[in-house]
């Protein structure tokens, strides 16, 4: 398969054509960014454990019947993904507060939850991605009520898996983001499951010290990035125990990668 050209170039990733109309390849960045683009900064190696992490989560979720748009991993940084539509929500799921919510509501930081809470964001930088309703997403046609309907019942079976997927390597799952594009499917539209689900876009807690293991370390420069993902990608088993993937490590082993192909 073959790049093509640049299509769009997000915040963590970029999206390149392919010579299928269908496939388009997703390159992983090492840029890191919070509160709206307001701080910025590099991460290197940050993009190779994303891409291996999403990869492992989304081929996880295929197993158990959630269609997503992950295609194959390619390399180091990069993943063949389907062409969808992306709905421009951002699906934010909650099972312990903190962050945002707790600023917006005064609700105590690390209040766990009865049920999972989804919240919707529209996609606008611009606009900082707003809080809506469900019934602003109809309003404005940004969805219909069916779309929403089997996104939720997708987003609840994807938060039961990773919850136990999680705890099964004690790690607390306390929230993340989801998106959702459409593809068409036989002639009919069909929702699926996209971007990318990393400690990007999760809070990632240990389970029995609570130590961040994702975004937050940045958000809150409590530095220590790649080894808090590399731990995560370790206790998935996607690197192997003793392999000591720090950022320079990480970065050699992307190069390897290149000069190899
Ligand atoms: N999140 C994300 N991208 C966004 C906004 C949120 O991946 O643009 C994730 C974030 O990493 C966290 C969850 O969604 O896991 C809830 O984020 P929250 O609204 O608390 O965001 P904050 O403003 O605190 O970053």
């Amino acid at each position: 398969m073959k790049k093509g050209k640049k299509l769009y170039e997000g915040k963590a990733k970029i999206i390149y054509a392919t010579t299928d109309k269908n496939l388009v390849i997703q390159y992983f960045k090492d840029d890191a960014t919070a509160f709206n683009n307001q701080k910025k900064s590099i991460i290197e190696g940050k993009g190779v454990l994303n891409n291996r992490i999403s990869e492992y989560i989304l081929s996880n979720l295929s197993q158990i019947g959630i269609k997503n748009h992950l295609i194959k991993r390619l390399n180091m940084r990069e993943q063949v993904i389907k062409l969808v539509e992306i709905i421009p929500i951002e699906f934010i799921v909650r099972n312990v507060a903190t962050g945002s919510i707790t600023k917006r509501l005064g609700i105590e930081d690390g209040t766990v939850l009865k049920e999972p809470l989804i919240e919707y964001c529209l996609k606008n930088d611009a606009l900082g991605d707003p809080l809506i309703s469900e019934e602003h997403i109809y309003a404005f046609e940004w969805a219909n009520k069916n779309e929403i309907e089997k996104v939720k019942k997708m987003i609840l079976r994807i938060n039961d898996f990773m919850i136990g997927m999680f705890r099964g390597i004690g790690i607390k799952l306390i929230d993340f983001k989801l998106e959702f594009g459409r593809v068409k499917n036989n002639g009919k539209n069909e929702i699926i499951l996209a971007d990318e689900i990393s400690p990007d876009t999760c809070r990632l807690w240990d389970s029995l010290t609570d130590k961040k293991l994702d975004k937050d370390r940045f958000r809150k420069d409590l530095g220590d990035l790649i080894p808090a993902y590399t731990e995560v990608a370790k206790r998935l088993g996607i690197l192997h125990e003793q392999s000591n993937v720090t950022a320079v490590n990480v970065t050699k082993l992307s190069s390897v990668k290149k000069k190899s192909k």
